[in-house]
């Protein structure tokens, strides 16, 4: 265990500094909505997994070009950060089966993004909630008690 206090948005920003390419090549923007004073009491490198696990799968939802939007918040209880993508959103039929292991609708997916994801959020006290948007794409939204 290596929790430390740490900055949201150095995270992130490594994070977009990392999976910019990866969103160039399909003409997909990344925009971020966080302020230099969110702070978190995590593992540094696993949540910047956690980050990279639903970054990615937000880039790779769109087929079209677009934005993912990467936004923190928080308030004295909670510090939460949303992933916001304008893919097809998530078909009911599937959400309850998202974070079973080599669970994928890809030709290529290994299914295991969002299971290492649960794991690690849950080692945090953590919570993932995905929702589908009212009018395009899904949310991730990961939600930290700041009272551990
Ligand atoms: P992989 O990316 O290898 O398929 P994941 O565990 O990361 O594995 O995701 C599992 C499945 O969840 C994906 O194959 C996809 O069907 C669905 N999914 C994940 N993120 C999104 C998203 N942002 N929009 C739509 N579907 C998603
Ligand atoms: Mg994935």
């Amino acid at each position: 265990d290596n929790k430390k206090v740490e900055s949201v948005k150095k995270m992130i920003d490594d994070v977009v500094i990392l999976l910019e390419p990866q969103a160039k090549l399909k003409t997909i923007k990344i925009e971020c909505f966080v302020s230099e004073k969110e702070f978190i009491y995590c593992d540094r490198s696993q949540i910047k997994q956690v980050l990279i696990n639903l970054v990615k799968n937000a880039i790779e939802a769109m087929d079209e070009p677009g934005t993912v939007k990467i936004a923190a918040d928080s308030n004295k209880a909670h510090s939460e950060i949303n992933i916001v993508d304008e893919g097809p959103g998530i078909p009911e039929e599937i959400i309850h089966k998202l974070g079973e292991p080599f669970f994928t609708t890809k030709q290529t997916g290994t299914g295991l993004g969002l299971m290492i994801t649960k794991q690690i959020l849950e080692r945090h006290g953590a919570e993932l909630k995905i929702n589908k948007n009212d009018t395009v794409g899904s949310t991730f939204q990961i939600i930290f008690s700041t009272t551990i």
